[in-house]
């Protein structure tokens, strides 16, 4: 279920110190741990037990002071179209400005959720200066500190109190494959072969193809939806590549999804946008397959696709194992293996392995390869099983969880990898008390 909340404002009024805050930089912890950083726009966060996607709008305006003003009225109205909620960030330290009205013409116009958040609200004398934002016409406002984290609670508190309600698990008894990437990478052409009728428009002019939709498609044995973000760009007001609009598109097709097929266009490589994508798909416990299209442009010898492999799991490190199929929409060349794919990836995301089978086979493993000992302590892992959720995720019950490391953790998955197939999914292992 996707509840997604959108920071918007004008630069320097502290949104990014409010997004940092909010997902309480889990996200960079653990990118730390994977040795990579990226994707500071986009987190998940929770409060009191409700989800939410977060997302930092500013981090997507690039451009000098004069381009500003467009640029984020742009983005407001996009984060209307796209979010569930917004969130509105303004300065007490300068007052309301010009651009802060701007933006509040068009919150006022949109029906949904609008949060008026006064920051750097840092002191009490502050709390009377945020009177003058009552001008904006959006009511009732809260006063934060981003930096101290003052108020942030009572926002979060009438924010999942505003969010959507918990709807029931989508049960879709056909897999759900979102076609994601970069516009151009290709996706509406693939869509199109697959389908094999002229449904989707195909032109090199960015923005003409159709608006995203879902394609119900059974031949070859699978029966499946076909989630599309290709035509996201028609809408008139976009006609650039924005990033911050594909990615919010993304956000929603990915989360809805089971698989994710993430297309590149061989002859750009895998860039920052693909990686982001990437990530979202990982995050989000999604299955991934990586289909580098335009394999038919790249002048090939026997090296290329091993060199673009390689340079891919540099990339993806440490979720490296993930399916990689090189195709071209344009011949055909392996969309159906691209289809075959997928299919298994689904399969191998709802597999379950039995407790006795898993014992049996992952106890040994531990008796030889025991987790280090720490301070002294042996810890001793006793049982484990599969915990009964949409995604694989592995319990080990054990007496001193809090002493096993990221590497042995490493260490167990790859051995569940190795020895029940879970290419293309991310998988949890967790260790508890027993
Ligand atoms: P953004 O451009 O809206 O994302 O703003 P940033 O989060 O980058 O913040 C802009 C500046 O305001 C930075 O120097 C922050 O340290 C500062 N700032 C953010 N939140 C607060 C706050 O609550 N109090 C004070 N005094 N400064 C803040
Ligand atoms: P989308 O924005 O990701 O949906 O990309 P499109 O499907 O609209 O494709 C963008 C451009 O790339 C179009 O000109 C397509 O004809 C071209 N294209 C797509 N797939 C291939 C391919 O496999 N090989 C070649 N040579 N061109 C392709």
């Amino acid at each position: 279920m996707s509840r997604i909340v959108a920071i918007v404002g004008r630069p320097n009024v502290g949104k990014s110190t409010l997004f940092n805050r909010l997902i309480k930089r889990r996200e960079a912890i653990v990118d730390a741990v994977s040795g990579v950083t990226r994707d500071r726009h986009y987190g998940r966060s929770d409060w009191n037990g409700r989800e939410f996607s977060l997302i930092d709008t500013g981090g997507y305006v690039v451009g000098s002071d004069d381009i500003f003003e467009q640029e984020i009225d742009k983005q407001v109205e996009l984060a209307i179209d796209e979010a569930d909620i917004l969130v509105f960030v303004v300065d007490v330290e300068t007052g309301v400005t010009g651009m802060d009205e701007d933006v509040a013409n068009l919150l006022r116009r949109s029906d949904k959720p609008v949060f008026l958040v006064v920051n750097k609200v840092d002191t009490a004398m502050r709390e009377a200066n945020a009177v003058e934002f009552y001008s904006l016409g959006l009511g009732e406002y809260y006063t934060i500190s981003s930096i101290n984290g003052s108020g942030t609670g009572e926002l979060l508190d009438a924010v999942v109190e505003a969010l959507p309600e918990d709807e029931e698990e989508e049960v879709s008894e056909l897999p759900r494959f979102a076609v994601v990437g970069r516009p151009n990478a290709g996706k509406s052409s693939f869509i199109n072969a697959l389908i094999g009728e002229d449904r989707y428009i195909v032109t090199d002019i960015a923005g003409t193809t159709r608006d995203s939709n879902d394609t119900r498609y059974n031949r070859f044995g699978f029966e499946f939806n076909l989630v599309d973000t290709a035509g996201i760009r028609r809408k008139a007001k976009v006609k650039e590549d924005l990033e911050f609009y594909s990615v919010m598109r993304s956000v929603r097709a990915i989360e809805h999804s089971d698989v994710c097929l993430l297309v590149l266009d061989a002859t750009r490589g895998f860039e920052g946008q693909d990686v982001n994508i990437f990530w979202l798909a990982q995050r989000n416990r999604k299955g991934v397959v990586i289909l580098v299209n335009k394999w038919d442009l790249i002048e090939k010898d026997t090296n290329s696709a091993k060199a673009f492999t390689q340079a891919i799991e540099r990339e993806i490190a440490p979720f490296t194992d993930v399916p990689i199929i090189y195709m071209s929409a344009l011949t055909k060349q392996r969309i159906y293996k691209a289809i075959e794919t997928a299919v298994e990836v689904y399969e191998n995301r709802s597999k379950r392995i039995k407790t006795s089978v898993l014992n049996e086979t992952m106890l040994p493993i531990i008796e030889n390869t025991p987790p280090p000992a720490t301070k002294g302590k042996f810890i001793k892992i006793k049982y484990c099983m599969q915990l009964p959720t949409p995604m694989p995720q592995f319990v080990f019950f054990a007496n001193l969880p809090q002493y096993v490391k990221d590497p042995y953790k490493r260490f167990i998955e790859n051995q569940l990898r190795d020895h029940f197939g879970f290419t293309g999914v991310p998988i949890d292992v967790y260790f508890r008390k027993k």
